[in-house]
């Protein structure tokens, strides 16, 4: 530690903002607290850069007005904390400094005290981030100084104040849940909690609030929301933490279309203090289509949609091409990427995963040599500029495939051709130029997907599974579909996508408590199943339940795309690892067998 002689605060009171000030300022006498962020030794003349919250100024000592001073900031060391009192000077026009807000004026000092000293820090806060993130996360409290996760920080804080706002203003009441609670439906792991009080019982983090707030409608709170913490243990990819927060509400007596009206009410709020003014109702689309079009449930809108070609081509076309004649035929257009060499295709093959039976022809100027007519119809019909780069993904031929096997295979061709246009859009993102920011409401392209399937076939365990959450209503004409055709039962599920990414997911609930267990039967959950896990909320449901039903949207990644940041770990202050470790306090970590004995637990070891 070094040796330094500590200064008392004393009565000295900050009077102003190092970021704050400007040319105005000129001829006041102030009083700054922060950082030394930099400090220059120009022998008689010496600089500190005094960083705070809100920026950075310069502080200058002088040898020759102040000895005593100017020998006191010879001694402090970067990220010291200091208080300067001093005087705002303009700077003569050679010495403004353009690239810093603070750059036309700088400090004269005339008192410093030194609050503290510092260690040498691992990594300077002056400089942008290192790049070994785990230093980062060790030393958070040092990486959050840097101005861009304090903007990050500020940002996140004035959208979930936005959001609020918003919602209280239309009737919205910000309710709390447990968070020691029992298993919630989302269908990821649990953390657990055991209780010391009834060794052996545990408690489990939520999920999500989604009982508890389906339980507030039944106690009258027609309009319910929370910013609130979830916590999944699942396996953490890159844009996943262990705990993330979601904008959560609930309505009662709610169509779909009131929904969606205060999501884009509050979106309208939050990007707003981005700066960016976006223009809804967003656009609206059906699974199916989404499926048909985008080849994904969360089409990125960006780019163009797929376009059907099978009609271009006769049935003996496709056969003496292998391909089966009743599957589709879907282009793949990516603007301005051009044709592509014989190398780039051999490359491409590994940046795309087909599930059979989908095919792919990317050599249309050697299909165009046997079939030219289909190929310019094709042309034309996908509207292809010259210097687009078009793809075909067809079904290859196979088994007589009927029912759900027809069906499956033809997903396969569109989900197969989603994932190319995908892979193609981020490999080409520089020739297309459909991903650069022109800082305006279209560089964000939302959009509704409605009418999910309600059940999704788990082909591992043989069943089907509730593709959103149990509790979601299927549409009331499908209900005769519950037990005979699982597949074509649609839901009341909607998903809110930006530029490919899902935001949230909601639905309009069940509120019917014969209609409940008719979808716990269709997931194959027998009654005394479904009882134990779900009893309190079955028995809730007999009571008098309006119709309800919300949505779920995560903050993190709506703070993440606004601070234009890669990643979650920029707008969350203490995250975790992709391997679920918080590196700063160093959790997980083993607990003393002295509490384990408490809590009755015994660790394998
Ligand atoms: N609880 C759901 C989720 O976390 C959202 C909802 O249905 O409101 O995805």
């Amino acid at each position: 530690m070094p040796d330094t002689q500590l200064d008392l605060l004393g009565n000295l009171q900050r009077s102003q903002m190092c970021g704050t000030l400007t040319a105005s300022d000129a001829g006041k006498t102030i009083t700054l607290m922060g950082w030394v962020n930099r400090r220059r030794d120009l022998g008689n003349l010496l600089f500190i850069d005094l960083r705070d919250r809100t920026g950075v100024v310069q502080i200058v000592f002088d040898k020759e007005s102040n000895p005593v001073l100017h020998a006191r900031a010879g001694g402090v060391r970067s990220e010291y904390v200091l208080a300067v009192v001093g005087t705002v000077k303009r700077r003569d026009s050679a010495t403004v400094n353009k690239n810093l807000s603070t750059g036309e004026i700088e400090i004269s000092a005339t008192e410093l005290r030194v609050l503290n000293d510092s260690k040498t820090p691992p990594f300077s806060p002056s400089e942008q981030a290192i790049s070994n993130e785990e230093l980062r996360l060790k030393y958070r409290y040092i990486d959050m100084r840097r101005p861009e996760m304090q903007s990050n920080i500020e940002m996140r804080s004035r959208v979930s104040l936005a959001i609020r706002k918003e919602l209280s203003s239309r009737g919205f009441l910000e309710i709390e849940t447990p968070f020691m609670t029992r298993s919630t439906p989302e269908g990821a792991r649990d953390y657990l909690v055991p209780s010391r009080v009834y060794p052996g019982s545990f408690y489990a983090l939520p999920q999500s609030p989604q009982l508890f707030k389906q339980i507030l409608m039944i106690s009258g709170f027609d309009k319910y929301f929370q910013v609130v913490r979830c916590f999944r243990d699942e396996d953490l990819r890159a844009d996943r933490q262990p705990e993330f927060t979601q904008i959560d509400l609930e309505m009662s007596f709610p169509s779909q279309d009131r929904v969606f009206e205060v999501v884009e009410a509050f979106l309208v709020a939050a990007f707003r203090e981005a700066g960016v003014e976006l223009k809804p109702p967003f656009p609206r689309m059906k699974y199916d289509d989404s499926i048909r079009r985008y080849g994904i449930d969360k089409p990125d809108m960006r780019l163009p949609a797929m376009t059907e070609v099978r009609d271009v081509f006769t049935e003996e076309n496709l056969n003496a091409l292998s391909l089966d004649p009743l599957l589709p035929v879907v282009a793949v257009r990516i603007p301005k990427v051009g044709e592509l060499s014989r190398k780039e295709r051999d490359e491409n093959k590994q940046l795309f995963a087909t599930r059979p039976p989908a095919k792919v022809i990317d050599d249309l100027k050697r299909l165009e040599k046997s079939f030219p007519d289909s190929v310019a119809k094709l042309t034309a019909l996908c509207e292809a500029e010259p210097d687009d780069l078009l793809v075909l993904v067809a079904g290859g031929c196979g088994p007589d495939r009927s029912g759900i096997q027809a069906r499956k295979a033809s997903e396969a061709v569109y989900t197969s051709a989603g994932a190319i246009r995908l892979a193609f859009a981020q490999k080409y993102k520089e020739k297309h130029g459909a991903f650069a920011k022109r800082g305006s409401a279209d560089d964000y392209r939302f959009l509704w997907v409605t009418d999910f399937p309600m059940f999704e076939f788990d082909e591992k365990e043989a069943r089907w599974n509730a593709a959103h959450h149990p509790f979601t209503s299927p549409h009331e004409h499908d209900f005769g579909k519950l037990l005979s055709d699982p597949a074509a039962v649609r839901a009341l599920a909607y998903d809110i996508v930006l530029n490919g990414t899902e935001l949230g997911s909601g639905s309009i609930r069940i509120h019917r408590q014969d209609i409940q267990k008719q979808i716990f039967n269709a997931l194959g959950m027998s009654d005394e199943e479904a009882r134990s896990r779900f009893g309190f909320f079955l028995e809730a449901l007999e009571y008098g339940t309006p119709p309800h039903g919300g949505i779920a949207l995560g903050l993190d990644r709506i703070v993440m795309i606004l601070a234009g940041a890669d990643s979650l770990r920029e707008v969350i202050p203490f995250p975790k690892t992709a391997k679920a470790v918080d590196l700063m306090v160093d959790a997980p970590t083993p607990v003393s067998p002295a509490q384990l004995r408490e809590l009755g637990i015994h660790v394998k070891s």
